[in-house]
């Protein structure tokens, strides 16, 4: 028996990035094969509803992709349940029960929720549901019983929310029903990576990622066209490192840490281009992408079998949602009859 529970998840809103493998799926990949955890991977649906109400073909395409990607970076079906959300009705019910206990004033306190309505101009129109995903998330992870989530920076105040919730619930009704979470998150400097635009973090809602499945062609596009030091005009000038995302990059994903300080020490003396430092993030890249890229075509070619997983595993995730769902009735005393 496993020790431990996860619950992850993705927003289908487009395919994964560079930034999710480094953030979460890499260590979701190590976690799922210690044994030492029973791993649920959740593609949310419809948290990703929330700002694409209005677009849900969207949703519809890109839960497929999410789907590709985990299965090319090695999340195993066999090791780790993979489900959607809006197959898991139980999730709904617990949200309703956790919205009673959370004020408004809490929810617009969010600081990455406050960051992201700023983000997606939604001016004076916040949908109810996005202000309110933090708790149907607090959902997610409670319906497993998960102790661990690992996730991205980005992600703390969730599950800040979601402890609270745990523990208002299991005091108000009097019962040790659910579980506080942990997040587990990556190494320090590698919890949120930076956009190809120097935004502070790549996002598959900004247009500004290197996708897992993008071929070697379009990551050199993109790595040709990426910020640098706007001030290292010519070769011969002397270049920053700070805030210059390609030697970001190149600390996160480069294996060669020596060839990395001399490549640094001599940008910053001066006579070193910018082209060659992005040829050299090129090749690392795509060391990192060449066995991602070639799993998922193997899937792509039988999506039907993709779908089948999805299927499975949501069958299994609704099993364990449902038990949770009747003990917090039971603990609440909607268990009338
Ligand atoms: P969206 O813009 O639709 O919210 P997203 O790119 O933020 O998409 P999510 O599906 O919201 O992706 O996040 C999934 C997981 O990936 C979370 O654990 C999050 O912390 C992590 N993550 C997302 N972006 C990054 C990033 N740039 N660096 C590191 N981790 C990230
Ligand atoms: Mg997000």
């Amino acid at each position: 028996m496993a020790k431990h529970t996860i619950l992850t998840a993705d927003r289908p809103t487009g395919k994964l990035h560079i930034g999710h493998y480094i953030g979460s799926l890499k260590n979701r990949v190590k976690l799922q094969n210690t044994g030492d955890y029973r791993t649920f991977i959740m593609i949310a649906d419809m948290q990703a509803l929330t700002d694409n109400a209005r677009n849900p073909e969207k949703i519809r395409r890109s839960l497929i992709e999410v789907a590709l990607d985990y299965l090319a970076v090695g999340i195993d079906p066999k090791k780790s349940t993979i489900f959607v959300q809006s197959q898991i009705p139980a999730l709904n019910e617990l949200t309703m029960y956790y919205l009673d206990l959370v004020t408004l004033a809490r929810l617009k306190r969010n600081p990455t929720v406050k960051a992201e309505i700023q983000q997606k101009n939604f001016g004076g129109s916040v949908p109810a549901g996005f202000l309110a995903y933090p708790v149907s998330q607090a959902a997610d992870i409670t319906a497993f019983k998960a102790d661990t989530v690992p996730v991205g920076d980005d992600q703390e105040p969730m599950l800040e929310q979601a402890r609270e919730i745990v523990r208002t619930f299991n005091t108000t009704y009097q019962r040790e029903v659910l579980v506080e979470p942990e997040g587990l998150f990556p190494p320090k400097g590698q919890g949120r990576l930076p956009g190809l635009d120097g935004n502070a973090k790549m996002s598959k809602s900004l247009n500004n990622a290197i996708y897992l499945s993008d071929s070697a062609d379009e990551v050199h596009q993109k790595i040709m066209k990426m910020y640098t030091d706007p001030q290292h005009v010519h070769v011969e000038d002397p270049g920053r490192i700070e805030g210059n995302t390609v030697f970001e990059y190149l600390d996160v994903f480069g294996t060669d840490q020596d060839q990395i300080a001399d490549l640094k020490a001599h940008y910053q003396a001066g006579g070193l281009g910018d082209v060659k430092v992005k040829r050299y993030l090129e090749e690392v890249l795509n060391e990192v992408l060449d066995p991602i890229r070639q799993r998922r075509q193997v899937y792509e070619q039988d999506l039907g079998e993709v779908y089948r997983i999805l299927q499975e595993g949501s069958q299994t995730a609704n099993e364990v949602a449902e038990q949770t769902l009747s003990e917090v009735r039971a603990a609440i005393g909607v268990n009338y009859f």
